[in-house]
């Protein structure tokens, strides 16, 4: 097959690369002139572990190009990737779709008859509908067809996710766009990832369906969390406690500093605009949102009060800054609510993340950016541990206290056994235990 992805970010790139890899002819397309050079001189523009080595491979095999030019792009593809960003719109927080539309009003004057028009970014119910018109509205003899293909890879893991999904959702009800999707999709299918197909409305609910589900369960775990400490039980034995209910599952049940991310945040409050509009209030997810919003600042002042409630003047090293570990991503991470609320207070904030400082910097000027982790101990009377890379996991515990003028360790994701904390001589905080 002939595909050609539009938007080369986490997304579009990772998909592109991986389909390539099933051995189609890709092309991924940006407008973004900076990426699309750094992707021709083999430079990732995001951190994503193992995607420099596949596109290498698929580019020196000739199944992987990169361009600027849409119209050139899809001459010829058999299907097109919509794979745009969709943020959450300034003040209101529904979904961001000037970047799908401007898409589909290039594609309406570039694609061949019979192309599928795959839209792949999170996009509201009907917005299918919409790109369909825009392409019909200029090109009005053409046949083509609009599908909803949603995407559930994790940053981090996306290869791994994009190559062995738990199944690939496909909306359409036309029987031939199915067939292009199928042949799209074959080498996973024969991997037996099940081929899910629904209409193009169902399938688009079901990405805000699934990310809200998970939300909740996260959320959920973090107010029980918040309960295990005034009732003196420990989170972690609850969620395991929980978890191995088969009905309920032990993902997505790590207590923490609330989700963050370029998904999450945004597809919730888009899931609550777009129920609102259609006045059918989901109102678990209403106080998902606002349980998580108020947990990041929370997780802020727990720090303060570790350190006894006034930090004018301390300095606190934090480690990791990105939502997750394994990505470079700092889209809506909780470490920028948590850096805020210590500034806020008066503290000076050090910080070291194993890939996300560059990014970081840009958003929290403030921070001073730490070459180790144990640099951004050096001096502190604190040290939070925000994001749980594998970094963090192992560190030598006497000498990170060795290297600060305090003793507080505050563990938003709970990777250390109190035990031995106090055994290096910390005052050691954690999160529902
Ligand atoms: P991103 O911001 O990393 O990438 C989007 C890219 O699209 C950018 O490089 C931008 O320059 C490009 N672009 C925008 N308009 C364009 C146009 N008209 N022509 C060509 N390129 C254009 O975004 P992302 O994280 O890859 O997310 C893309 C979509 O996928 C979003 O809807 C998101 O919700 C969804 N999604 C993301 C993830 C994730 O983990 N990041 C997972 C599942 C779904």
């Amino acid at each position: 097959m002939k595909i050609a992805m539009i938007g080369s970010g986490y997304v579009g790139l990772v998909s592109g690369a991986c389909f390539a890899d099933f051995g189609h002819e890709v092309v991924c397309v940006d407008k973004d002139e900076s990426k699309i050079a750094r992707l021709h001189a083999n430079i990732m523009p995001i951190y994503e572990p193992g995607l420099d080595a596949l596109v290498k491979t698929n580019v020196d095999a000739g199944r992987l190009s990169f361009s600027t030019n849409v119209t050139e792009a899809v001459k010829g593809c058999d299907a097109v990737f919509i794979a745009v960003g969709t943020p959450s719109r300034r003040g209101d927080g529904h979904a961001d779709l000037s970047y799908v539309y401007a898409a589909a009003e290039e594609l309406a004057r570039a694609i061949d008859p019979r192309t599928v028009v795959v839209t792949k970014s999170t996009v509201p119910v009907g917005t299918g509908d919409e790109v369909e018109r825009i392409i019909r509205e200029t090109s009005p003899d053409l046949d083509f067809a609009v599908v909803s293909n949603p995407e559930f890879l994790r940053e981090g893991a996306a290869i791994g996710d994009f190559k062995r999904p738990d199944r690939i959702v496909v909306g359409s009800d036309v029987e031939w766009a199915r067939d292009v999707m199928r042949a799209v999709y074959r080498p996973l299918f024969l991997n037996e990832s099940p081929l899910l197909f629904t209409s193009r409305r169902s399938s688009e609910l079901i990405k805000y369906a699934a990310n809200a589900f998970l939300a909740t369960k996260i959320t959920f775990i973090n107010e029980m969390a918040d309960l295990c400490e005034k009732l003196g039980a420990n989170v972690q034995d609850v969620s395991r406690g929980i978890g191995l209910d088969n009905r309920i599952g032990s993902k997505f049940l790590h207590a923490g500093p609330g989700y963050g991310g370029s998904c999450f945040p945004k597809d919730t409050l888009a899931l609550l605009k777009t129920a609102q509009d259609h006045e059918t209030p989901v109102r678990v997810v209403e106080a998902v949102v606002q349980a998580n919003d108020l947990r990041k600042r929370a997780m802020g002042r727990k720090i303060i009060t570790a350190l006894g409630g006034d930090v004018r003047g301390l300095k606190i090293g934090l480690l990791g800054l990105t939502f997750k570990p394994n990505t470079d991503d700092m889209r809506d991470a909780p470490s920028i609510a948590i850096v805020q609320t210590l500034l806020d207070a008066g503290a000076i904030v050090h910080a070291h993340d194993p890939e996300g400082m560059e990014e970081a910097a840009k958003i929290l000027p403030e921070v001073i950016m730490a070459d180790s982790a144990y640099s951004a101990a050096q001096d502190a009377h604190a040290v939070a541990l925000i994001t749980e890379w594998d970094a963090y996991r192992a560190l030598d515990l006497k000498k990170l206290h060795a290297a600060m003028a305090g003793d507080v360790l505050v563990d938003l994701r709970n990777i250390y056994r109190p035990e031995d904390t106090a055994a290096a001589g910390f005052k050691y905080v954690s999160v529902g235990r």
